[in-house]
């Protein structure tokens, strides 16, 4: 009788313990402390994506900006605004801090700012069963609610009271505020003073696996400028009227095609337009174009992109542009390009490779699976690159959706809860232990 009583207790305890046998007292408490949040912090993501906050709409950055900080001062962080000179025309970046005296000292970065610009024909918010479809579900104001749950979760249990962070929201994460040495020069600082930097941005599944981010692309852009001559469309071709501007970016964006292309480097001319006159509004991202067909073009522009894993490839990259925009240009043309870098490349890291090892542990320790290390080219580029050089740093911490960026940009509801629970265990033992 005592025998069998004894191995019923064992067995209970060993069936209570098993979902949760790698978690010590403490952190089965934080996971519990994110779950009892889970109704919550959906609630906080929709208030905040019902407030449009595309990168040009200040306004509605600040706005989010106000939601989170109120979060923050109420968990106890000291948090301020800063601003941007006024001729950036940007919001301004949200940053909280915490001066314990204990582990590693963090950086935690989100951004407050979406693609989706006022005037969207896309939803704010929109329930579709177990995933919302909206502007920046998952690009990035799912993560940035995973981050604030797991802050709320170590701060309930009392977890949080030594730990030294610096947490940073940029406003403009999706068309950076120029010039970068001005628009990220609080976050480089911050970068140099941590030992880890952790981004919050969409967590993509690769394989049906999970996975974190150690590398990201750069991501940079180029101007294409072509002159013809303007003429009646009848001579198009002839020696007296040549080929004019649109038939000469074509030709030189087929080339790029045919000749630049290489694993990992990617480039898109995302908006293209040519006529008579041409201009473009850079605050509103539209350009405009006067002309006939009957007319041959005078001028025409593109805007594209420019992304590669490593400064010698971008170099490389750009080399080959130039050289088809300068030689063999067709009869009675021209053409210029320019190109600047957005983002510096992050290449992988053997210390990042150890840190996605940590957060992959956390992960199983919770029964939430293995972290996988994403393919660089798999993902944009973000705001933890300005860091990189500075520090170790991973993203894709944040919530699972599909389609960011688009029309069709959506997330699964239940990311939310797992992103937490696996930052809250991460960030709970990088401020408490000397891992390296
Ligand atoms: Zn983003």
């Amino acid at each position: 009788m005592r025998f069998k009583k004894f191995t019923s207790v064992a067995a209970a305890f060993l069936l209570a313990g098993a979902a949760h046998a790698q978690l010590t007292e403490t952190e089965q408490r934080i996971v519990a402390a994110v779950k009892q949040r889970t109704p919550a912090a959906l609630e906080l993501l929709e208030k905040s994506v019902r407030i449009n906050s595309g990168t040009l709409n200040p306004e509605g950055v600040r706005a989010v900006g106000d939601i989170f900080r109120a979060e923050l001062d109420a968990l106890g962080f000291k948090t301020r605004w800063i601003d941007m000179p006024p001729a950036m025309k940007r919001a301004g970046h949200l940053v909280a801090t915490q001066e314990g005296g204990q582990g590693k000292r963090l950086l935690l970065l989100g951004h407050l700012d979406t693609v989706f610009e006022k005037g969207s024909s896309v939803p704010l918010w929109e329930r579709q069963g177990e995933r919302v479809r909206g502007q920046g579900v998952n690009d990035m104001k799912g993560g940035d609610v995973i981050m604030i749950e797991a802050l709320r979760a170590l701060r309930t249990v009392g977890a949080l009271d030594q730990a030294r962070l610096e947490i940073m929201f940029t406003g403009d994460e999706e068309r950076s505020g120029q010039p970068l040495e001005i628009a990220r020069a609080d976050m480089v600082a911050m970068g140099k003073r941590a030992d880890y930097a952790l981004s919050f941005e969409g967590s993509n599944k690769h394989a049906g696996v999970d996975t974190a981010s150690i590398a990201r692309r750069s991501s940079g852009g180029w101007v294409l400028n072509v002159k013809g001559k303007p003429a009646h469309s009848m001579g198009v071709f002839s020696e007296r009227s040549r080929y004019g501007a649109i038939y000469e970016t074509a030709r030189i964006l087929n080339a790029f095609r045919e000749q630049v292309i290489e694993p990992s480097l990617t480039f898109n001319p995302g908006l293209v337009f040519g006529g008579t006159d041409i201009s473009y509004a850079e605050d509103k991202a539209t350009a405009s174009a006067f002309g006939k067909s009957n007319v041959i073009a005078r001028d025409a522009q593109v805007l594209g992109d420019l992304r590669y894993l490593s400064p010698e490839q971008g170099e490389r990259a750009r080399q080959k542009m130039q050289a088809i925009v300068s030689a063999g240009n067709l009869p009675g043309t021209s053409a210029t390009i320019s190109f600047s870098e957005n983002y510096p490349p992050m290449p992988p890291t053997e210390a990042g490779g150890k840190l996605v090892e940590l957060y992959s542990k956390a992960s199983q320790d919770a029964g939430l699976g293995r972290i996988d290390i994403l393919d660089p080219s798999l993902r944009g580029a973000g705001d933890v690159q300005f860091v990189a050089p500075y520090t170790v740093g991973i993203d894709g911490l944040g919530a699972q959706g599909r389609g960011a960026h688009t029309d069709d940009e959506d997330l699964e509801i239940a990311s939310i809860e797992r992103g937490a629970v696996r930052a809250a265990l991460l960030i709970y033992r990088l401020t408490r232990s000397p891992v390296n």
